[in-house]
């Protein structure tokens, strides 16, 4: 089978569109679980872009969420990897700890970053 670089946009695109969608809707499950009176957490890799999406944005705004970056190695883990936590549950931020070691002291974790 030969895709086209069309074909390869296209399918980007709609794993794109995937993305947002199921973001989207995760966003309106925790604002249900918030409005019945819970908590809510949305975890992404710190890095991921969709923090900057309008409805992730709004999120965090509307509901006043603390934003707390975990890194691996603060847990036992000699990765070079963190996550952000949007939290409407104020405790959470005792779970942040950043990486306080110097760039390139712990392995990459994914197969594309050994080289
Ligand atoms: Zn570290």
């Amino acid at each position: 089978m030969v895709l086209l670089l069309e074909d390869l946009v296209g399918l980007h695109m709609l794993k794109v569109r995937e993305s947002n969608l199921m973001l989207e809707r995760c966003i309106q499950l925790l604002q249900v679980v918030i409005a019945a009176g819970g908590h809510g957490h949305l975890e992404q890799p710190s890095s991921a872009m969709s923090w900057e999406e309008p409805a992730v944005r709004s999120f965090i705004r509307t509901n006043s969420c603390t934003c707390n970056l975990v890194s691996a190695c603060g847990y036992g883990k000699d990765w070079h990897k963190n996550w952000m936590f949007a939290s409407t549950f104020a405790a959470l931020q005792d779970i942040a700890f950043q990486c306080p070691h110097l760039q390139g002291s712990h392995p990459p974790t994914k197969p594309s970053q050994v080289l």
